[in-house]
């Protein structure tokens, strides 16, 4: 048993992790398929915006000269002589002295100086009654004033959010380039477990870690490959490995790491040949045992089996490093100090991660359920990880801490 002093830093761990996963090259997808991801080229405006002048109003296109005496108490009486709904393909000409009725993003007629609202008419449909003058140029929107054709309108390493995939929509493109999703092989270990469905016999539970970790990865912009479990078994282990790794980035497994018997993970995984995980303990609570390196030259995470210990381990190892080989820049969860509720304690030479309710009405945080890294009910209800140093021991109500914010 090695000494506190030579156990893995949290921070050494992470630097591991985030050093074994790599990004992807860039791919062109569909449009609807990059939402979350980030753009690896700079989207060049192939056509402007608008494409062509148009109404920003229902109402009438007309000639300013032809209105410029209306008011309220002098109407101006003009024929009505086309009738322009929006996607008419055909451009009419305004005649002096006649109005056209028009809608919102109908093409404007040849001719037409400006637009009279419908709200200050009459509405009329054969003739109509206009009761105000308008500027030149009013309630027009003028082609290429949103984008000129040849603009650079999204930059590469920004992330598509549904208005930039509005943007690529509406410019016409189909696809977009990207840094593609990490796609993950989350494989759970224990003879124990048992699928839901299943009656359970004494001794058994239900799986749980890979319904929580596929999530997790999805939550945090990744892909699940699959998310098969397997017995303390180590040829089955290996075997589940072997059929499911196929193009996956990053192979993420529970369990089997720590220093009992029947460590699927350590035996299979520990005796060199085409695997370089190294197994180590990390001074952290919950989640020491850890285990990082590659099995086949895939990437490999192995981490804890308990269900706190896994996701706490995914949050502070895996996930930054897969939100960074997406090229995403928010890879951390954001950090924040709360003022503490109550006294706590903490293994001196490990950084503990507490379960927490952070309410930012009066910015406190309170440690959630008990430390122990079974308590499942907790971290489902939690809304931050409380975040104690390796140098602390004890720390009292009132004091400030530091959390990571899961909302
Ligand atoms: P291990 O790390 O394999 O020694 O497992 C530690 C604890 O976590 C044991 O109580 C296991 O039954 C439990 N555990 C391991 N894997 C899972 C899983 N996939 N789902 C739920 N519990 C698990
Ligand atoms: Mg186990």
């Amino acid at each position: 048993m090695r000494s506190r002093s030579e156990l893995r830093s949290v921070d050494e761990h992470r630097r591991v992790v985030a050093g074994l996963i790599t990004a992807r090259p860039a791919v062109s997808v569909a449009i609807a398929d990059a939402l979350g991801l980030v753009l690896a080229e700079d989207v060049t405006a192939p056509l402007s915006l608008p494409g062509f002048d148009n109404s920003a109003m229902d109402g009438y296109a007309v000639l300013t000269e032809d209105i410029a005496t209306a008011g309220a108490d002098t109407p101006v009486r003009l024929p009505v002589a086309e009738d322009i709904p929006a996607g008419r393909t055909d451009i009419p000409t305004l005649a002096p002295g006649t109005a056209h009725r028009i809608m919102t993003g109908a093409p404007l007629p040849t001719g037409a100086t400006t637009i009279v609202p419908v709200e200050s008419t009459d509405g009329g449909v054969d003739t109509v009654t206009i009761r105000e003058s308008k500027r030149p140029g009013q309630h027009i929107r003028r082609a290429g004033e949103d984008v000129t054709a040849g603009t650079t309108v999204l930059q590469a390493g920004q992330v598509v959010t549904p208005a930039a995939l509005g943007l690529a929509a509406a410019l016409g493109l189909r696809e977009l380039v990207v840094i593609p999703r990490q796609r993950v092989l989350v494989v759970s270990t224990g003879t124990e477990l048992v699928t839901a469905g299943t009656p359970l016999q004494p001794g058994q539970i239900y799986e749980s870690n890979g319904a929580m970790l596929a999530a997790a990865v999805r939550d945090a912009g990744g892909e699940v490959v699959a998310s098969p479990m397997t017995g303390d078994d180590v040829d089955a282990f290996r075997q589940t490995l072997h059929d499911h790794v196929g193009n996956a980035d990053l192979i993420l497994t529970t369990g089997g790491v720590s220093a009992g018997a029947y460590e699927v993970v350590k035996d299979a995984l520990g005796q060199g040949g085409e695997s370089t995980v190294e197994f180590v303990k990390v001074a952290m609570q919950p989640g020491m045992p850890q285990g990082a390196g590659s099995v086949d030259g895939t990437p490999a995470v192995t981490l804890p089996g308990n269900p706190v210990s896994a996701l706490v381990s995914f949050e502070v190892f895996v996930r930054p490093a897969l939100r960074a080989a997406m090229g995403l820049s928010d890879v951390e969860r954001p950090r924040r100090t709360a003022t503490l509720t109550e006294d706590l304690t903490s293994p001196r030479g490990k950084r503990q991660f507490r379960r927490g309710v952070f309410d930012p009405a009066d910015d406190t945080v309170t440690g959630y359920g008990p430390p122990a890294s079974h308590h499942l009910r907790w971290l489902a209800s939690a809304n931050c990880l409380l975040e104690l140093d390796e140098d602390t021991a004890e720390v009292a109500a009132g004091s400030r801490v530091q959390v990571w914010d899961l909302r």
